[in-house]
């Protein structure tokens, strides 16, 4: 099979986005010799074991694309990523993380995409590579069609497996073509069975509550996207919030076309993909500042921990219980403002 870049040339942008980037705030300032952060989190592995992975996010420019919900745009540089930027930001956040240990994993997310020229210079991959040595997986982003040579050749110099990481986002037909930029569902499709056959693991995100599908239909359409990514070829998918960040989403909750996002739909869908799923690839709600969606202190904790429980663990446990859901469903309480 040929490589996804092989058909940049044919990529259009499949609505039309002006507008979005200029609804945008202005983004805070980054050193381009600093890491924007880092965290150590445990991870579920394939085989049931765990697995320490420390993820830094570097500072980078900017993607090319223009994803509509994305938020990831806030956390880059103004320009190209100068040469050594990214080398001396990863050395830097390796020491503070010191000491790794055996079978200890680590993302790269630069916000934008990791075999972008502009992103990350190509110079500079021998020396990211030669970095991740002592793990034994490295995580990358990157859109569909920007794998090719770049990416089989990195993953040849780890001494771990590369994985790459792809948002698929949704595989409602008439959602994914507004929501996303410069790819079609085939791509996705295309990419993972690229990266598979070359022994290249496969991370996906999936978005739960996105603008222009019912608030009842959010986990459904998570499930469904989640099954889609998983047959493939997806070694494990993220079910991620969407998060309001950009202009544009902000104004589409104000004219009533994205409902709030709560703890509930989040586990609603986990609950939902795990049986879709059934055991065929890994399913994770994503729980970075997850507290925020909850709505009511008395089950917030009890929520949190269950999705982490199903995180771990892989099956569907005991929902949790409180007055909340009684007042409204299976709700956890009002949706905030
Ligand atoms: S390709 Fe990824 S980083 Fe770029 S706009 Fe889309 S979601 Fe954001
Ligand atoms: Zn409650």
């Amino acid at each position: 099979m040929s490589p996804p870049g092989s058909q940049r040339a044919a990529v259009a942008t499949t609505i039309d986005r002006s507008g979005v980037r200029e609804a945008r705030p202005a983004k805070p300032t980054y050193d381009a010799r600093q890491p924007i952060g880092q965290r150590w989190e445990v991870e579920r592995g394939v085989l049931a074991s765990q697995r320490r992975s420390l993820t830094v996010f570097l500072a980078g420019a900017e993607c090319p694309f223009t994803c509509l919900f994305c938020d990831l745009w806030q956390y880059t540089l103004p320009s190209q990523t100068p040469a050594g930027a990214l080398p001396h930001q990863l050395a830097g956040a390796l020491a503070a993380a010191a000491p790794i240990e055996a079978n200890d994993a680590i993302k790269l997310y630069n916000a934008s995409n990791f075999f972008d020229r502009r992103a990350v210079p190509p110079g500079d991959l021998p020396e990211i590579a030669d970095l991740c040595s002592p793990f034994t997986r490295v995580t990358v982003e990157s859109h569909p069609k920007l794998l090719g040579n770049a990416c089989a050749d990195f993953a040849d110099r780890l001494s771990g497996r590369l994985e790459i990481a792809m948002g698929l986002e949704t595989v409602h037909p008439t959602v994914f073509p507004r929501l996303k930029d410069g790819m079609t569902i085939e791509d996705f499709d295309t990419a993972t069975t690229w990266a598979k056959e070359r022994g290249i693991g496969v991370r996906t995100f999936v978005l739960v509550g996105l603008p222009w599908i019912a608030e009842e239909s959010f986990a459904g359409w998570a499930a469904r996207s989640a099954l889609h990514a998983i047959e493939a070829g997806a070694d494990r998918v993220s079910l991620i919030p969407l998060r309001a960040g950009s202009g544009t989403l902000t104004e589409l909750r104000k004219r009533g076309e994205l409902a709030p996002i709560r703890l509930r739909h989040l586990e609603d869908a986990l609950e939902k993909a795990l049986g879709l799923v059934d055991g065929a690839g890994l399913v994770e709600a994503d729980l970075w500042d997850v507290p925020a969606l909850a709505t009511c202190d008395r089950c917030a904790d009890r929520r949190v921990a269950r999705l982490a429980t199903m995180n771990r663990e892989q099956r569907i446990v005991d929902s949790v219980e409180c007055s909340c859901s009684t007042d409204r469903g299976s709700s956890d309480g009002p949706a905030p403002e």
